[in-house]
């Protein structure tokens, strides 16, 4: 008898708050029970039932060579065999720092930290330090990780500020977080012309992947460049999801935008947890040791993670990755978008690099509202549909998908397959 995907979830919940140790993986969005995995390989995963999946999640992002990686297995193990942690400086995590400064121009110097939501805050913290001022931009649908500051959505009336999106968040610390429109030019412009010179910084991911996919216009990017250098305050860019899974250069060599301050994390970890805040020398160098910004953490620049970080952008540099991954993503945009055409089924769906959006729509959206006005129960029932096919998705309509280098021509034909079946039925 083996253990039911039920079973443990009734179990967890008596244990773990709501079952999960991240709230989306308790399927509350789209229903029913998670799926408890036991291992992986490649692109495909395995649930404690013994049913295979292949995977359009991967972990979140991080997973860009698929489970279970040889390369990057054997450097973890060496590494563990090495020591798990040692609470002082090593030889790898220079190089890792030199890595990323070196394939992402914007970055003079860089810090490693434990998770995104680590890289955001302290990111925050150190341009408002480097600035002297308080107040920060962030936009409607964007996800930088839980700091308080950041927990924050758009309040009634233009201008005014935030309220917490989260119990807890006191609103006083979030009156200093400014909450705009995404793409929105003329929100931006309004805001700076009232109050740019009191802020510190805006932190904006380049192309959204928390509100399901939506890709920054050009435009929206290079205005808020000139703004926050015409005001003196600091473009913080959200490479924590795009990071090294929309290209090499990222999404700013994509835009051709030039951030003060970079956040990363998923892909750099490789799987393990890792993530890093980096960019201007004048701004880095107002950390502690060096300057009056605290910011500090026991596992990190954990070796065993950047080893893993490490391998993986070894392997990401690889000729031709970028172009195989992007061309093998759109294989799968392409086909879902001509099967769901050919049942009738309103429906879109766009990719940049390894990351993906499917939109129950016409088209993919520009704004957060637009993505709001997307079918989310049509999205649960075709979710849930190719669950039982193997095929899984992100258990939300507003995450992103990923597909990694181990997803062949093979497993994009078993998804299509499946999406045909699927769309055949009706949903
Ligand atoms: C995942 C994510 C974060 C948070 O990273 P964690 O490691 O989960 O704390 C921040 N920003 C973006 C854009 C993300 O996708």
């Amino acid at each position: 008898m083996t253990i039911t995907n039920q079973q443990l979830f009734e179990r967890s919940q008596q244990f773990i708050p709501g079952g999960v140790n991240s709230p989306v993986r308790a399927f509350k969005s789209v229903g029913g029970t998670p799926v408890f995995f036991q291992r992986g390989q490649g692109a495909y995963f395995w649930d404690v039932e013994g049913k295979s999946y292949i995977d359009y999640v991967g972990s979140w992002g991080p997973l860009i060579l698929g489970h279970a990686h040889p390369a990057v297995v054997k450097v973890v193990q060496e590494a563990v065999q090495n020591g798990m942690s040692f609470g002082a400086p090593t030889a790898a995590e220079l190089e890792m720092a030199e890595l990323l400064c070196t394939l992402l121009p914007s970055i003079e110097q860089v810090r490693l930290v434990s998770s995104g939501t680590e890289a955001g805050m302290s990111a925050i913290r150190l341009a408002r330090g480097f600035t002297g001022r308080s107040r920060i931009i962030k936009f409607e649908g964007c996800y930088h990780g839980h700091d308080d500051a950041l927990l924050v959505k758009a309040g009634s009336g233009a201008l005014t500020f935030g309220n917490p999106s989260s119990a807890g968040v006191p609103a006083e610390t979030v009156s200093h977080t400014l909450v705009l429109d995404y793409n929105d030019v003329a929100g931006l412009e309004k805001a700076f012309s009232e109050l740019g010179n009191e802020i510190a910084a805006v932190i904006v991911e380049p192309i959204a992947g928390n509100m399901n996919l939506i890709k920054a216009d050009p435009e929206f990017l290079a205005v808020l460049r000139k703004l926050c250098t015409q005001h003196g305050s600091l473009l913080v860019l959200d490479e924590v999801m795009t990071g090294f899974r929309v290209g090499l250069q990222c999404a700013q060599g994509i835009y051709g935008i030039q951030p003060d301050l970079t956040i990363l994390g998923k892909v750099i970890g490789g799987g393990m947890p890792m993530a890093a805040f980096g960019g201007r020398r004048d701004v880095m160098q107002c950390l502690a040791p060096l300057g009056p910004v605290y910011q500090a953490g026991t596992l990190s620049g954990n070796p065993v993670a950047v080893a893993a970080g490490l391998e993986t952008l070894r392997q990401i540099q690889t000729e031709g990755f970028f172009e195989k991954l992007s061309t093998r993503t759109r294989q799968l945009t392409d086909g879902l978008v001509a099967v769901a055409r050919k049942y009738g089924v309103r429906f879109s769906a766009q990719s940049e690099g390894g990351m993906f959006g499917i939109y129950f729509g016409e088209n993919p959206p520009k704004t957060f509202t637009e993505v709001m006005a997307c079918d989310r129960e049509a999205f649960n029932r075709f979710f849930h549909a190719m669950l039982a096919e193997g095929i899984y998705f992100a258990p939300s309509s507003f995450e992103a998908g990923f597909v990694s280098s181990t997803h062949g021509d093979a497993e994009i034909e078993k998804t299509l397959n499946a999406a045909e079946r699927v769309f055949e039925q009706g949903l």
